[in-house]
């Protein structure tokens, strides 16, 4: 079965934390475990129908020719060649190494070359979106605790088809920012879900169109 939502589909509850499927990414094992999938299944996918069955190293020699030319190719073929090629300067995987990783960097900017497409049916830019979240939780290194939190509960609700109005994102955006400075600089980077238990954000989340943004459960 696929990993990846249909439209349409009920969030599921993670059975390993409190958030959606998905949406616990990267703290939760079993959440990161399903992102990392959403990629590798397209990949699979890929290789199987261009390529049949390869060997480890063949794997390897298709990720660096998928590399070379990222606009011929979906984005979660791009994002899970990257995966599969070490990166010669930091040796982490090629495009996730640290922002003072040069060839990494390199390489997360071209994967942005990649293409998207829309599954019928979604509103426009939904692809941009998951692909956006995706990247940014499997990349969390590089970004504030706030921003993190807001795309991870948020791609869920992605995966299924919805999309928040810019306005609604730009909302959610100021209030977890202004509730970060509220906290104190380091209060989100050691606990994140204390901007969850804001009663600033609650509140919003509560009146949107994601009253469930937060997960299954009623943690106030
Ligand atoms: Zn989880
Ligand atoms: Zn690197």
């Amino acid at each position: 079965m696929a990993v990846r939502p249909e439209i349409g589909d009920p969030l599921r509850p993670c059975p390993a934390c409190p958030a959606w499927e998905f949406g616990g990414a990267p703290g939760c094992a079993r959440c990161a475990g399903l992102v990392d999938a959403l990629v590798e299944e397209a990949w699979q996918a890929y290789v199987a129908a261009d390529f049949g069955s390869l060997s480890p190293a063949e794997h390897a020699d298709v990720a660096r020719m998928v590399v070379q030319e990222p606009h011929r190719h979906d984005w979660r073929v791009v994002d899970a060649a990257l995966d599969l090629l070490p990166c010669d300067e930091c040796g982490a995987r090629l495009g996730s190494g640290p922002m003072s990783c040069g060839s990494c960097e390199v390489a997360h900017g071209f994967r942005y070359a990649a293409i998207e497409t829309d599954r019928p049916g979604v509103p426009p830019g939904n692809e941009h979106a998951v692909r956006v979240n995706v990247s940014v939780v499997r990349r969390p290194q590089v970004t504030s605790a706030q921003e993190l939190l807001a795309r991870r509960l948020l791609l869920p609700a992605l995966l299924v088809g919805h999309v928040p109005t810019t306005a609604q994102a730009q909302r959610f955006s100021a209030a977890l920012k202004d509730a970060a400075a509220r906290l104190g600089k380091s209060t989100p980077d050691r606990d994140p879900a204390a901007l969850i238990r804001d009663p600033a954000i609650a509140a919003l989340v509560a009146e949107s169109d994601f009253p469930h943004l937060f997960g299954p459960a009623d943690r106030t």
